[in-house]
């Protein structure tokens, strides 16, 4: 692809790999510009739970945004598999949050039926129930909710297969380019890095956490956060194997046969992407404690990402309404695996349609973008 792009993607994450498959599977010229290599932000250490039902309060829309993106994600793992050729872990065998006190057990409780009532399939389990449920948990879980809806995908293989696809389609990845600047000009965006310059009549920002450091003229810069997430990778042992997600109060257990993910801090360093003695203890603690089989499991790696959070919990999806041509698609903190499909479907809605609808609570105007 020597012409000039279509559309220029900044930010090799999750999202903009997602957004860059979307795009020139629907024949767009897409260039990807990424400040490091692909996949190596926040995605890199995302544990990929899908949980709309425990991340979200009902009816919000943050809850709206991923039932909906999670009604579409055993499309979206066909058709990246389909144009991968690459095989992408993904299950929907539900999750099940436990409780540690009274008061836990009595919202799961109240929980439940608000749930049923909006045809989520749900099960309170009491204390002897959950050990039906999962006999790993520990003694101090009081009771549990299975969500049967919910589910998990393994980050770091979706987002190489949704590189491999991208570059199927003729998309163009180009690592160590940091975006230093992006400037208006008739009819297009110039694009600056520290070596050259690209010109396109989209650009889209997925610069995860970043995006609050990319400069854009005559524009307030996106009003993203890091919120440090640090996340143990464990082999377990035959007598740990979970059967599902398990989500306790102090952290939760994602396995995949024998490998157990277990997360996360929720920090506020900065960026600072270190792992500490603190996180690690804390995460250990927490994991033992919701499963104690989990003390003999043994340690394969410790992850840390910077999530990007938003001031107000939801992401920035959208069109600014100063830079004709620019689109947000960043800040979406704890969510950005379960987010991924609907955020491509309505960026790519976008660039075919300016005028298309996007739901307000994640426009960028609120912002004043
Ligand atoms: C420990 C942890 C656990 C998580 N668990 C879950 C979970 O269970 N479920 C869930 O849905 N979500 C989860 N998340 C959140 C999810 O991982 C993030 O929301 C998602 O990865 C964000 O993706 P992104 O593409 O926006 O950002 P990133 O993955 O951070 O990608 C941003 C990219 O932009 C590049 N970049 C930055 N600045 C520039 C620039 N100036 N020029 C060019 N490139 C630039 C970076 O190099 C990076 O590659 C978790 C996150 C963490 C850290």
């Amino acid at each position: 692809m020597a012409t000039q792009p279509d559309v220029i993607v900044i930010g090799a994450g999750l999202i903009g790999c997602a957004i860059s498959h979307a795009l020139s599977r629907n024949g767009a010229q897409v260039l990807v510009l990424d400040a490091s290599a692909p996949g190596s932000g926040a995605s890199q250490a995302s544990a990929g739970v899908l949980c709309p039902h425990i991340e979200a309060v009902p009816d919000s829309p943050l809850q709206q945004l991923g039932v909906a993106s999670l009604g579409l994600y055993e499309q979206f793992i066909a058709r990246v598999q389909r144009d991968a050729g690459l095989d992408v872990p993904f299950v929907r065998d539900g999750t099940l949050e436990t409780a540690d006190s009274d008061e836990g057990a009595a919202h799961l409780a109240q929980l439940a039926p608000q749930l049923t009532a909006q045809g989520v399939a749900c099960t309170f389990a009491d204390g002897r129930a959950l050990r039906e449920l999962e006999p790993l948990v520990g003694d101090t879980q009081r009771a549990g909710l299975l969500i049967e809806t919910h589910g998990a995908v393994r980050v770091r293989d979706l987002v190489e297969a949704l590189r491999v696809a991208s570059l199927a389609f003729g998309t163009r990845f180009l690592e160590a380019e940091r975006v230093s600047q992006v400037s208006t000009r008739p009819g297009v965006l110039l694009v600056r890095t520290h070596a050259n310059r690209f010109e396109a009549p989209h650009v889209i920002v997925t610069a995860g956490a970043w995006s609050i450091r990319l400069p854009v003229d005559g524009q307030p810069a996106a009003p993203t956060h890091p919120v440090r997430g640090q996340l143990l990778r464990l082999q377990a042992t035959a007598a740990a194997m979970l059967r599902r997600v398990l989500w306790g109060r102090e952290c939760y257990l994602v396995p995949w046969g024998d490998e157990v993910l277990a997360g996360a801090t929720v920090e506020d360093a900065g960026f600072d992407a270190r792992a500490t003695v603190a996180g690690v203890i804390q995460l250990c603690s927490a994991a033992r404690a919701l499963v104690p089989a989990l003390a003999d499991a043994t340690f394969s790696e410790v992850r840390v990402g910077l999530r990007p959070g938003s001031p107000d919990a939801l992401p920035m999806i959208g069109a600014s309404h100063r830079a004709p041509g620019l689109i947000y698609a960043t800040g979406h903190h704890r969510n950005g695996a379960l987010l991924a499909p609907i955020t491509a479907d309505l960026v790519q809605r976008l660039v075919t349609d300016p005028g298309a609808t996007i739901p307000a609570a994640v426009s960028p105007s609120r912002f004043a973008l």
